[in-house]
C-alpha cells in the first residue's frame, strides 16, 4: 500500500481515538454532573423529614415532655417523620438499582386481578382517610393471567394508586380497569378525578425528584421518585406507560403487560 494511504489511515485512527477520548471525557462529565445532581437532590429530600423529627424531639426535651398529651402527639409526629425517611431511603435504593440496571426481574405467571385486589386491600385505609372509593371494573372478576415480575408490578400498582389517592379529591374515585389490547397484551388503567396535571408538566412527570408542586410543603409528599420507579420497572419489562390528564378534571395512568393466552378474558370478548 502507498505510504500516503497508511498516513491517512493513521490520521483517521488518531482522529477516531481523539474523538473517542473526547467522547469519553464528555461522558464522564455528564456522569459526574448527574452524580452531583443526584446527591444534591437526595440531601434536599432527606432534610425536610430530618428537620421535622429534630424539631419535635427538641421541643420535647425543652419541656413539652411534661405534658402527657403533647408528649404522645409529638412522639407520633416524630415517628411519622422517621417513617417518611424510611420510604425515601427505600425508594432511593430501588431507583439506584433500576438506574444502574442492577435489578434482575423475576418473571412468573400470575393473576393480575388478584394482585389489583391485594393492592386495594393494602391501600384501603389510606383511601378511607380521604373518603376515596377504590373501584375495580367488576366485569373482570375472573382471573387474568399475565407474565411479569409480580413484586415489581405490585410496586407499580401501589405507586400509581397511592398517587391517585394523594392527588385525588376528598370523596373522589380511583378506578382500575383491565383492557384487552391484543391477543397478547392487556392495558391496566388507573384513573382518578383528582387535581389533574397541567399540560406543560406532563413531559417531566417521570423524571426523578420532579414534582408539580415544588413547595414540598404538602403533608402527603412522597419521595418524588414514585413515577420514575414506575417508568423504570415498566421499561425493564419492555412494556409501555401512558399518561393522560386534564387539569382540574383528573388523571389516567396506564401500562401494558404481556397476557397469557387462554385467559377467561379471551372467552368473554
Ligand atoms: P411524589 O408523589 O412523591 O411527589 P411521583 O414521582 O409519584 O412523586 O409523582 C411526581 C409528581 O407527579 C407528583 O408530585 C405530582 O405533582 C404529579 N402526579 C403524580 N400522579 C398524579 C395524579 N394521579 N394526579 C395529579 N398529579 C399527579
Amino acid at each position: 500500500q502507498p505510504i500516503t494511504t497508511d498516513m491517512e489511515a493513521l490520521t483517521r485512527e488518531v482522529k477516531k481515538f481523539a474523538t473517542d477520548k473526547k467522547l469519553e471525557i464528555e461522558m464522564l462529565k455528564v456522569r459526574e454532573e448527574y452524580r452531583r445532581e443526584f446527591l444534591g437532590n437526595v440531601s434536599h429530600e432527606l432534610k425536610t423529614p430530618l428537620f421535622t423529627v429534630q424539631g419535635y424531639l427538641s421541643t420535647l426535651i425543652d419541656g413539652a415532655m411534661e405534658d402527657k398529651t403533647i408528649r404522645k402527639k409529638y412522639l407520633k409526629r416524630a415517628e411519622k417523620g422517621v417513617e417518611r425517611l424510611i420510604y425515601i431511603v427505600e425508594d432511593l435504593d430501588m431507583i439506584t438499582k433500576l438506574e444502574v440496571g442492577d435489578l434482575n426481574l423475576e418473571f412468573s405467571e400470575f393473576d393480575i386481578v388478584e394482585l389489583i385486589q391485594n393492592v386495594f386491600d393494602l391501600l384501603e385505609m389510606k383511601a378511607d382517610k380521604k373518603k376515596i372509593t377504590l373501584a375495580f371494573d367488576n366485569y373482570h372478576i375472573q382471573p387474568i393471567f399475565v407474565r411479569g415480575d409480580k413484586d415489581k408490578i405490585q410496586q407499580v400498582l401501589e405507586n400509581l394508586i397511592v398517587n391517585s389517592i394523594k392527588y385525588g379529591k376528598e370523596g373522589g374515585l380511583t378506578e382500575v380497569r383491565v383492557i384487552n389490547l391484543t391477543k397478547k397484551k392487556i392495558l391496566v388503567r388507573i384513573s382518578d378525578n383528582g387535581e389533574g396535571i397541567e399540560k406543560q408538566n406532563i413531559p417531566r412527570l417521570f423524571e426523578r425528584f420532579y414534582r408539580v408542586d415544588k413547595s414540598g410543603s404538602r403533608s402527603e409528599g412522597g419521595s418524588g421518585l414514585g413515577l420514575a420507579i414506575v417508568k423504570h420497572i415498566i421499561e425493564a419489562h419492555k412494556e409501555k406507560i401512558y399518561v393522560e390528564s386534564e387539569f382540574g378534571i383528573g388523571s389516567e395512568f396506564s401500562f401494558t403487560i404481556k397476557k397469557l393466552l387462554q385467559n377467561n378474558l379471551d372467552i368473554l370478548d
